[in-house]
Order: C-alpha cells, then sequence, then structure tokens
C-alpha cells in the first residue's frame, strides 16, 4: 500500500453488509472521479463470511491489514447461519478482535435528527427538531472487564455476583481528549457524566476530565451532570448537549437511548477511535450502528444511510476531509427532504425505493451540488 494515499480497509460481512456497502463503493468512486480524492482501498472477509472462506471470523492477514489501514469501514456480522458455531468462532468474535487488537477505546454515538424525518420520532417536534449530539462511550474499560469478576458460591450456598468498575487516570485521560477535540471542532461544550455522588470511580472521572480540560482545553465549555439526571435530560432536552463523555456502562445506555431519539436504526452511524500515531491520525473503525438484518437481507430493502453516514464520519475523522463528509451528508438530507424512503423509515405520501435507488439519489445530489 502507497503510503500517501488514504489507506482503506473494507469489510463489508454478512447479510445486508454488502448491500449497504456496494452504496459507499459508488460515492469512493465518485469522489475519485470528481473531487479527484484518491482511496487505496483493500477489501476482505469478516465475520461468517470470513469463517466460510477461512475458518475464523477475522483471518491474521485481515487483522494485519486494519492495523495498517488509515481507518476500517465495516458492513455487519453475523445470521443465523453461524448461530450454532462455537463461542471463538462466531462472526461476532471478528468484530470484537478488531475492536481490542486495534485498541479503539473511543466510541462515537452521532444522533442526529433529520428535519425530513423529525416527526418519526417518538419525541415531540419541538424538542428533537436540529438534534445534533455526540456520545463519546469509554469502551475498553470500566464494569465490563474490571476484576475481580465472577459468580461465587458462599459456605452457605447462597452465590455472589461480582464485577468491578475500575478506571485509571490516563484511561479516563484519553478518552476526555477524544471529546474535547472534538467539541473543537463541533459547538465547543463537553458535558461529562458519571456518578460522582455515590462511586469513587465517578470522583475520579470527574476529576481527571477537569483536570485536563484545565491544563490544555480551557476554551471548552465543561460541564459535569450525574448519569440518571443525564438519561432525563436526553428526552426533556436533549438539545441542551453538544459532546457527552462518559463511562463504558453509562454510555452503553445513554447512547441507545439517544439513538431512539432520532428513528430508524438504519440511519445510525457510528465510529470507535484508537490511540494517535505520530501524524497524529487515530486508529478508526467506522461501521452502522445496525446489524445484518438477515429478515431483509438479499431484498434489496436495506437502508444504506447509516452505512453512508458512517463513511461521511470516515472522511471527517480519518481523512480530514470535512468539505467532502458535510457534502454527503447533506445530500443524504435533501434526498430524504425529497421524500425518498427506503421501508424502515416509510411513511404515508412518501416514495418507497430500494437500497441502489437510495444510493444512486444520493449520488445524483452530490452531482447537483458540485454543479451549483
Ligand atoms: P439488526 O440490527 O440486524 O436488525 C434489527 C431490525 O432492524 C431488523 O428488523 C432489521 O431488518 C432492521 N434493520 C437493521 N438495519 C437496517 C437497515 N439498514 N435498513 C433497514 N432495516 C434495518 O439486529 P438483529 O436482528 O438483532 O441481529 C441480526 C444479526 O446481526 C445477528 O446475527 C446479530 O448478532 C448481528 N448484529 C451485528 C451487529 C454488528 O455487526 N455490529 C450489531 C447488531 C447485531
Amino acid at each position: 500500500m502507497a503510503s500517501d494515499t488514504n489507506r482503506l480497509l473494507i469489510l463489508p460481512g454478512d447479510g445486508i453488509g454488502p448491500e449497504v456497502m456496494a452504496e459507499v463503493r459508488r460515492i469512493i468512486d465518485w469522489l475519485g472521479k470528481h473531487r479527484g480524492i484518491a482511496f487505496d482501498v483493500t477489501e476482505d472477509l469478516v465475520g461468517g463470511a470470513a469463517y466460510d472462506a477461512y475458518g475464523s471470523p477475522l483471518a491474521d492477514h485481515t487483522m494485519e491489514a486494519a492495523l495498517e489501514a488509515d481507518a476500517v469501514l465495516l458492513g455487519a456480522v453475523g445470521g443465523p447461519k453461524w448461530d450454532s458455531l462455537p463461542f471463538a468462532e462466531k462472526p461476532e468474535r471478528g468484530l470484537l478482535r478488531l475492536r481490542k487488537e486495534m485498541d479503539l477505546f473511543a466510541n462515537l454515538r452521532p444522533a442526529v435528527v433529520f428535519d425530513a424525518l423529525a416527526e418519526a420520532s417518538t419525541l415531540k417536534l419541538d424538542v428533537v427538531k436540529g438534534l445534533d449530539i455526540m456520545i463519546v462511550r469509554e469502551l475498553t474499560g470500566g464494569v465490563y472487564f474490571g476484576e475481580p469478576r465472577g459468580i461465587e458460591t458462599l459456605p452457605d450456598g447462597s452465590r455472589r455476583g461480582v464485577n468491578t468498575q475500575v478506571y485509571t487516570t490516563d484511561e479516563i485521560r484519553r478518552v476526555a481528549r477524544v471529546a474535547f477535540e472534538l467539541a473543537g471542532k463541533r459547538w465547543g461544550r463537553v458535558c461529562s457524566v458519571e456518578k460522582a455522588n455515590v462511586m469513587e470511580s465517578g470522583v475520579l472521572w470527574r476529576e481527571e476530565v477537569q483536570a485536563l480540560h484545565d491544563e490544555e482545553f480551557s476554551k471548552i465549555e465543561l460541564t459535569h451532570m450525574y448519569a440518571d439526571n443525564c438519561a432525563m435530560q436526553l428526552v426533556r432536552n436533549p438539545r441542551q448537549f453538544d459532546v457527552i463523555v462518559t463511562d463504558n456502562l453509562f454510555g452503553d445506555m445513554l447512547s441507545d437511548e439517544a439513538a431512539m431519539l432520532t428513528g430508524s436504526l438504519g440511519m445510525l452511524p457510528s465510529a470507535s477511535l484508537g490511540a494517535a500515531d505520530k501524524k497524529g491520525r487515530r486508529r478508526a473503525l467506522y461501521e452502522p450502528v445496525h446489524g445484518s438484518a438477515p429478515d431483509i437481507a438479499g431484498t434489496g430493502q436495506a437502508n444504506p444511510v447509516a452505512m453512508i453516514m458512517s463513511f461521511a464520519m470516515c472522511l471527517r475523522y480519518s481523512f480530514d476531509l470535512a468539505e467532502e463528509a458535510d457534502l454527503l451528508e447533506a445530500a443524504a438530507r435533501s434526498v430524504l427532504g425529497g421524500g425518498l424512503r427506503t421501508a424502515d423509515i416509510m411513511e404515508e405520501g412518501k416514495a418507497k425505493v430500494s437500497t441502489g435507488v437510495m444510493g444512486e439519489a444520493i449520488i445524483g445530489e452530490l452531482e447537483k451540488r458540485l454543479a451549483a
């Protein structure tokens, strides 16, 4: 791979993964042709498809390619065909290996409400209209990984289950740094979320985030909030937030809560970032929040927008192509505004289209914008 081009590893995966990734491939070709942006693209297998071809949900050569690439774009993994495989060979293990060996400690989950879909939210229009928040969840530490853990039998025959919430200075600061840097490119506000009122790890979290802020990011507005209050505020007045940074457990819940403010799974992108290299480029994996949707795979019904928006995040955060990311997001917005809908977001009076037609319409809109 040449080192001066944008090195992208594409892993379409299973189910609708290859279908939605095909639409991203068209956009990549379009960017090369019309904007002169070249990507050095390698494509390989992950999940069940990799198991079928290589006998493992992520082959070693694919893992090496992921570590060498500037960014990895993943579709989805899994499906009934592989459900009975032993744990270590299940499709999901491929994704977990990627996250672990790339050391992706910051999970970015935007919750954006497109005007055209605002009425589909379960919340009132005036609460969610224009919503654009980013949840940064710590992904590799905290109670999901802390030791000691396990279930033990006590002398009286009853049992005790234990998990440990544990964070170090470095783990807190590196994810907080990602949040401050993101806020610098957005509206300049970070809300740090923990339970410092009842947990020592929360006290440390609050102190370290504040200290990093005071030392390096004093231009960013920093507030602190307890996680239970944040859960409430997200449905009461979600637009008060810009970037939320929180730990693994609270982030798991709050990011799903925020996602549901926005409507369909087929619209939600994500990014997972790791440490920065010497050039300041972070290891990165971009993927839609949804899974492989075996119930609709092969029917042309998949919504490609989550995958395409994941690619827009990749342009913005891995390749510093903010203008192209803006263009792509605006194109998707206008296609939805124009009334095209895949089945998952279909509403009365709108035009139901296939995965391919949605992708084509977004490219058509890119072309219009370029010509304007
Ligand atoms: P899912 O996200 O695949 O599907 C849930 C529902 O949402 C389905 O009805 C599906 O048709 C619909 N849906 C999802 N994405 C859509 C899209 N882009 N357009 C239109 N409709 C869409 O979750 P699931 O059904 O619980 O899991 C199916 C498989 O995916 C399982 O094997 C699971 O393990 C795997 N999975 C993988 C990932 C991942 O790769 N990151 C995430 C979640 C689930």
